[in-house]
């Protein structure tokens, strides 16, 4: 059963929101601006992960559920079209105060549902709302250029919403990935479909009320629960113009496939393998301390967790003090004073974190710092490990292999330059990030380095949303990223006219030209 700690917490969330359940009951969908029980006969459990307790169950919503959610969507298409750029503006404002408002709230279902830290949990909301921020300002950036092209003649353009539009989420930011795109498609005039995670649905459903409360009309945003079932629907729906996914290579690639086939839109973001490289002129207590942070909060379940550092020739000698900075981490219950990591979501994904985190001992590597037989005295059956350090070298699959989960591995470089290309021979290009006091080794890896969003003395260097997200090679599939202005062309169609405007008296041509004009 939950803790004592999260047990009012628990009973606070489910009588305050109307679509969750955090005592074995279950989860809703949200459809035509109301939450509704599916009819499914399959369920999944959605569990606690500090405990094992049953928190709810999420439908694999139904065929003809399904149906009706993106008929729904597509009904309240037009009028919300037809909304004033000014009118879906004012939803933004309002939604961006109630999130405010509610943000603990969201954050205690994260907590719950997901296990990260409390305070990680507000940040995975405030990193949402800051989304919702930028979409306040889409009277400015939606703006479009217009100019006089020729006598009489201008051209402009417009960014048209596509339609209907869904966001398939992953587990590990309940909040911010669906907070990603909800914001950027609606106020640009779409209606949606959201599919959260179907282990951490309750943020998700807390911000539809949210969203219901802002004055989004019936319809506009959608949410239906399940799994594969129901992504391979969203592939499927001719009637469902795009999709934005995030989430794990396997599920990405198919999604991406399936959808493209389908004549979609998509856009994936996918796995990661993050690397900073420390310089032995960087100023040391500050690098470990953001090393240590980047690597193990949220037990390593971030997309920009750092989960390799290469140590430049001295900077080798510092790991031991890295080992001992990460020991002093407590691994706990995500309410629990103190905690500085959580579980991992799921008793797979711990067996996942121990097998690869120990394949390093039969392949050559070495294990600096071993979580792996940790046992949280508080939460004895949670699903935690404690912070590993492991040497490895590419190839070795504690390297090769997204972990995700607290075990960092540590490669030895001589230079710069072989830092630099380890990075780059990285199948994956999330991010990645230096650690120096010097500017022109810091500007030899911004050129030089492959991957999409990198740090300079920043371990975690996500751009704020009025950057898009930019993270590159094998960490995305599809062209245009998420958030800021690429956000805005993902969920809009762009459309150019050009007119002319001439007086009647105006001499016109007597004859038809067929030339291509020659603007001369
Ligand atoms: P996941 O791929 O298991 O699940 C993501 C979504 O896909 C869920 O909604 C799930 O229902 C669906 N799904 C899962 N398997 C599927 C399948 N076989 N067919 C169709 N749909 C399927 O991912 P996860 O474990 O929830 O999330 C962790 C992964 O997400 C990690 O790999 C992490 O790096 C990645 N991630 C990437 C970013 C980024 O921006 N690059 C951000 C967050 C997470």
């Amino acid at each position: 059963s939950l803790s004592p700690l999260a047990l009012a917490r628990a009973k606070d969330v489910e009588a305050k929101w109307r679509g969750t359940s955090t005592s074995g009951g279950y989860t809703l969908n949200y459809v035509d601006g109301q939450f509704v029980k599916s009819n499914s006969a399959k369920w999944l459990d959605v569990i606690d992960p500090s405990t094992q307790a049953l928190l709810s169950r999420v439908p694999e919503t139904t065929p003809s559920e399904f149906d009706a959610a993106v008929a729904n969507a597509q009904a309240a298409f037009p009028a919300w079209r037809e909304t004033s750029l000014l009118g879906r503006q004012q939803v933004m404002f309002k939604l961006q105060a109630l999130l405010r408002e509610h943000m603990d709230d969201i954050a205690n279902s994260i907590v719950l549902e997901q296990g990260k830290t409390f305070a990680d949990a507000k940040g995975d909301v405030l990193r949402g709302l800051q989304v919702v921020e930028v979409a306040c300002g889409i009277t400015s950036t939606l703006m479009e250029d217009r100019m006089e092209v020729s006598k009489d003649m201008d051209t402009h353009a417009r960014k048209e919403p596509l339609g209907v539009v869904a966001s398939i989420c992953p587990f590990n930011f309940p909040a911010m990935i669906g907070l990603w795109t909800i914001p950027m498609a609606t106020v640009t005039g779409n209606t949606m479909i959201l599919k959260p995670s179907e282990r951490v649905p309750g943020a998700s459903m807390i911000i539809a009320e949210l969203c219901e409360r802002a004055g989004m009309p019936k319809g506009v945003l959608n949410v239906v629960n399940g799994a594969v079932d129901t992504v391979n629907a969203i592939c499927d729906d001719p009637r469902i113009k795009a999709i934005s996914f995030v989430g794990s290579d396997r599920a990405g690639a198919h999604i991406y496939h399936r959808g493209t086939q389908n004549g979609k839109r998509v856009q994936a973001n996918l796995g990661a393998k993050n690397h900073c490289i420390l310089m032995p002129d960087a100023n040391k207590n500050f690098a470990l301390n953001s090393i240590a942070g980047a690597a193990f909060g949220a037990a390593g379940q971030r997309c920009m967790a750092l989960s390799v550092v290469i140590a430049v020739g001295e900077a080798q000698q510092w790991i031991p003090e890295l080992v001992e900075r990460a020991k002093q981490l407590k691994v706990s219950g995500g309410f629990e004073e103190g905690s500085d990591l959580g579980p991992v979501i799921s008793p797979q994904a711990r067996k996942r974190v121990i097998e690869l985190t120990g394949s390093v001992e039969s392949e050559g590597g070495q294990i600096l710092l071993d979580g792996r037989d940790y046992v949280c005295p508080e939460y004895p059956n949670g699903n935690f490990v404690g912070p590993s350090i492991v040497e490895a070298t590419p190839g070795m699959q504690a390297y090769d292999q997204e972990i995700f989960g607290p075990t960092l591995v540590v490669v030895k470089a001589d230079s710069l330059e072989q830092g630099i290309e380890i990075i780059n021979k990285n199948r994956y290009g999330n991010g990645s990030a230096i650690f120096t006091t010097n500017g022109a080794t810091a500007r030899k890896f911004e050129k030089n380095v492959g991957a999409g969003q990198l740090g300079i003395n920043v371990p975690v260097p996500v751009p704020l949303p009025m950057f898009a997200w930019s993270g590159n090679k094998g960490s995305v599939m599809g062209d245009i990223g998420f958030y800021g202005k690429s956000g805005l062309n993902f969920f809009t169609q762009l459309k150019t006219v050009t007119t002319l405007w001439r007086s009647q008296d105006a001499a016109l041509s007597e004859k038809a030209s067929v030339n291509m004009p020659t603007m001369s």
